[in-house]
């Protein structure tokens, strides 16, 4: 047996350049777009099957495995990324700002949690497990925050819908949704015509997890024309969690308001950054403590590559986090979600080429902004700063035009 001698470790140089060639040459067949500061996942030039070549190439480069802690969206973004990560010499240089689009800090010490103050004042009603009833201010800033959402909606060109809270277990499964915080309940009155077929999964269903799952079949079948199509909903979504509810914060019911696209690559995307444009102006406007960054799952997980690739990798995810009390805890209170061409194909959405079309959603979790915006600015209107009671008040008479209208 034959042993090769160790092969000198490439400079960081070296790499960025063999890099670079290898996607460009190899996955690419002959591309010349991918350079050391392209978007490898944002602009579309990594898939489920590339991404492993491209791990495969820094493994071998590198002599060294990657440890799959590691194989995240954070560490893969560009090649210098990959790079500055990877690279033993250097490693020293990497940073974690690689994976924030966007950071906004307050005076932390000053935050508190609002809950005790709100459920005295009955703005904040823990009615049972992972469900809360809101009233008073609390309330309106939940519809403030949702009015702005629906006001960039309509910026947008999303029109309003409405679904009910109940989803078909069958359009989850198509989804390929597995969930088991939303427990799968048997439809009764066709479970009593048909007891035999009760396992059948288009006679059940289930809560709904998330609100753009109620979006993608109604699009199922269509060709899209050459402008993205959105629309926005507000619902009623479900996580059991475990039990490990929280109120405001870990909820089990909870409230979703999404902006929904399906389109080509670029125009999802388009109109992903345009929100993210929107919410940092928001967030700068009300002096939020926030940050947007790009959500640390990893993309696959030992031993189960395929699906969770397609899935993880397809699905390029931002998260905005806003602090919640003075040790600087952050929530998770809305995603930008990019998932290429997954329920495209899945719910066999086409674009005018005949392709699968690309979808995103971004969703923001109601609750929690109203946790974190009361954390930040207090449970009373007149502490809060002016913009933000300007803000309040632009909401609310917007809402109450839009009602008389
Ligand atoms: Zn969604």
């Amino acid at each position: 047996m034959k042993i090769s001698p160790p092969k000198p470790l490439p400079t960081p140089e070296e790499l960025e350049r063999q890099l670079v060639h290898f996607i460009n040459a190899t996955l690419l067949g002959g591309s010349t777009a991918v350079d050391r500061d392209t978007r490898l996942f944002e602009d579309g030039y990594m898939n489920s099957m590339r991404i492993l070549y491209l791990i495969a190439m820094v493994e071998k480069s590198l002599g060294a495995r990657i440890p799959d802690r590691s194989v995240r969206l954070a560490n893969f973004r560009t090649i210098a990324t990959i790079v500055s990560v990877f690279h033993p010499d250097a490693a020293a240089k990497a940073t974690s700002t690689a994976d924030r689009l966007f950071e906004r800090r307050g005076d932390r010490s000053r935050f508190a949690s609002p809950l005790e103050l709100l459920r005295q004042r009955g703005d904040v009603r823990v009615v049972g497990a992972g469900r809360v009833a809101l009233a008073g201010f609390a309330l309106e800033v939940f519809e403030a925050v949702d009015a702005t959402v629906v006001r960039w909606a309509e910026s947008l060109g999303a029109p309003e819908h409405r679904y009910p809270s109940l989803i078909d277990a069958a359009v989850l499964d198509r989804a390929n949704v597995v969930i088991p915080s939303a427990p799968v309940i048997p439809s009764e009155a066709r479970d009593r015509r048909h007891s035999d077929r009760g396992t059948d999964p288009s006679d059940r269903v289930s809560l709904a997890p998330a609100v753009c799952y109620h979006a993608y079949p109604g699009w199922s079948g269509q060709t899209l024309g050459d402008t993205p199509t959105l629309l926005t909903a507000r619902g009623h979504c479900y996580r059991y969690e475990d039990g490990n509810h929280v109120p405001l914060e870990r909820l089990w019911e909870f409230t979703m308001r999404e902006i929904i696209v399906v389109g080509t690559r670029q125009q999802v995307e388009d109109v992903r950054q345009s929100l993210v444009r929107h919410v940092t102006a928001l967030v700068d406007t009300l002096e939020v403590d926030a940050s947007i960054e790009t959500a640390s799952d990893p993309f696959f997980a030992a031993g189960d590559e395929g699906r969770r690739l397609m899935q993880q990798a397809g699905a390029l995810k931002y998260e905005l986090r806003l602090a919640v009390d003075a040790t600087g805890r952050t929530i998770a209170a809305a995603s930008f979600n990019h998932h290429h061409d997954f329920f495209g194909t899945r719910f066999g959405i086409r674009l005018a080429d005949d392709t699968p079309a690309h979808s995103g959603c971004v969703a923001f979790g109601l609750e929690r902004w109203v946790l974190a915006l009361l954390a930040q600015h207090g449970v009373e209107r007149g502490a809060w700063p002016n913009a933000g009671r300007a803000w309040l008040d632009d909401a609310t008479q917007r809402r109450t035009r839009g009602a008389g209208a």
